[in-house]
């Protein structure tokens, strides 16, 4: 496959996917030249048809269908007064799937760290999450960012951004994971499980 630019081309593109390096590349890139019709063609129309139709809610930061009204978005009609912030869409599915929560969702895409310009805000979409607070009725904004240095410092940004809001603001309390042993545990994740340990009695 060597010396084609077509394929030397895909080759560094789709390397550049997650947990996908060049020799996996080459394998995808050979299984579906291989399968012209049933792989490669319905491949790459789909693909242009992402690009071409699915793109963020400007209001939720989900991705959307062009052509369908967001699903987030739709669920107004659940009058939730509840909002919980995440990084990245896997991230809702995440706590989705674990039924922990009923409400809305707002999906940053990234930390505050992922691009240093004063688009950041912008990207973020702050002021769209100002904007739901007040016009949604919400009483309460659940930052669930993640237990990193990035996520952490995006929570703390977004909490000063809300501070003319008067909504309740909470974070996800960090410590030890289900299952988790003492002994196997990091320095952060412990200091952080002893900062949120919680009373077992009245005392
Ligand atoms: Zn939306």
């Amino acid at each position: 496959m060597q010396n084609i630019p077509e394929i030397e081309n895909l080759i560094k593109l789709i390397s550049k996917l997650p947990g996908l390096g060049p020799k996996s590349a080459k394998r995808i890139i050979l299984k579906m030249i291989n399968n012209r019709r049933e792989l490669l063609k319905p491949l790459a129309n789909n693909l242009y048809e992402v690009f071409k139709n699915i793109e963020r809610c400007k209001i939720c930061g989900t991705l959307k269908s062009n052509n369908n009204p967001c699903k987030n978005c739709e669920d107004k009609s659940k009058n939730f007064n509840k909002i919980c912030v995440v990084e990245n869409i896997s991230d809702q599915w995440a706590i989705e799937s674990s039924s922990i929560f009923q409400g809305y969702f707002h999906i940053l895409g990234g930390t505050i760290s992922d691009t240093n310009n004063d688009n950041n805000r912008e990207n973020l979409l702050i002021n769209s999450l100002i904007q739901r607070i007040n016009k949604e009725d919400i009483d309460e904004v659940i930052l669930a960012t993640s237990a990193t240095v990035e996520g952490q410092t995006t929570a703390f940004y977004i909490q000063d951004s809300l501070r003319n809001t008067k909504v309740k603001v909470t974070k996800l309390a960090q410590g030890l994971p289900v299952g988790g042993e003492i002994e196997n545990s990091d320095d952060g994740t412990l200091i952080s499980a002893f900062k949120n340990r919680k009373g077992l009695n009245n005392f």
